[in-house]
């Protein structure tokens, strides 16, 4: 991939690197982050220590996915980024469509085609000098080798469709998308993008379970997201909301 290519059909400001093969992108950026100069684009072609949430791994095969990481400065309190994970699921599903992929979103981070994960999102933060470094990793299948889907063990997805596109006009075209959601973050907060994630939620309606360690924390009707991103969830006792963290939503097995 080129670096020159991808930056000039973005027509963002966004400083574009790509490496040949790296442990991870969120952790190269993340180690960078005190000496980053503006918003910077890092793409591996091969990425060999992946990473999800909660010390989980993100599994990629060369050349059959793009994976990347995008740090991005917000002068906002880090409580303000809660909603930031479904907001860039928000503008990912917008790119991919673009380029005549539908997807739908899994909350809380999760990108699904036709119910299998399609595409993950991990962000991790670093204070700085005036607010936080948001380093926005995001990894997306698009071819999905067997071997690769039996060790991950889980229903997952790849696009074909994408796969014969031209690699750097791919992650221009979703670079210009993540930059303009991540500016009107800014502005207006995750309020913005919660109707448009709603109108994409794969769940709605679906009786779900929330897990925190395997253990079945919550249990209810998946009512999409509010204001601020967090879960709606019609239990007996009521409406709740769940907010993030460490949990896991699934579907209930019946
Ligand atoms: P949960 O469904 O519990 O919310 P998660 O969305 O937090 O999980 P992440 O941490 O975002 O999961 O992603 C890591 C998980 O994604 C891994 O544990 C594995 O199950 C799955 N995974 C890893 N590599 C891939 C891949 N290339 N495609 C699809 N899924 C993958």
């Amino acid at each position: 991939m080129n670096a020159g290519a991808i930056a000039a059909h973005s027509r963002t400001d966004v400083a574009v690197e790509v490496v040949a093969e790296t442990g991870s992108t969120n952790a190269d950026l993340l180690s960078r982050a005190s000496t980053l100069e503006g918003p910077t684009l890092l793409v591996a072609e091969h990425q060999t220590a992946g990473r999800g949430r909660a010390g989980r791994s993100w599994l990629s095969a060369p050349g059959d996915s793009l994976t990347f990481s995008l740090a991005w400065h917000f002068d906002l309190p880090l409580q303000q980024l809660a909603g930031l994970p479904l907001a860039v699921g928000v503008a990912l599903a917008g790119a991919l469509a673009a380029c005549g992929v539908q997807v739908q979103l899994k909350w809380p981070n999760d990108v699904l085609k036709d119910g299998g994960k399609l595409a993950g999102v991990l962000i991790e933060t670093q204070a700085s000098a005036g607010g936080i470094w948001a380093v926005i990793g995001i990894g997306i299948n698009l071819r999905m080798p067997d071997e690769l889907e039996e060790r991950i063990g889980r229903s997952v997805a790849g696009a074909p469709w994408l796969a014969q596109m031209d690699r750097d006009a791919l992650m221009a075209a979703i670079l210009a998308s993540l930059a303009a959601a991540l500016s009107e973050f800014r502005q207006a907060g995750f309020g913005a993008f919660s109707a448009r994630w709603n109108r994409l939620h794969a769940w709605q309606g679906r009786p779900v379970v929330i897990l925190d360690n395997g253990a079945v924390l919550h249990d209810g009707i998946a009512a999409g997201v509010d204001d601020s991103g967090r879960l709606l969830l019609d239990c007996a006792e009521g409406r709740i909301t769940v907010l993030a963290g460490d949990v896991s939503l699934r579907m209930r097995e019946s």
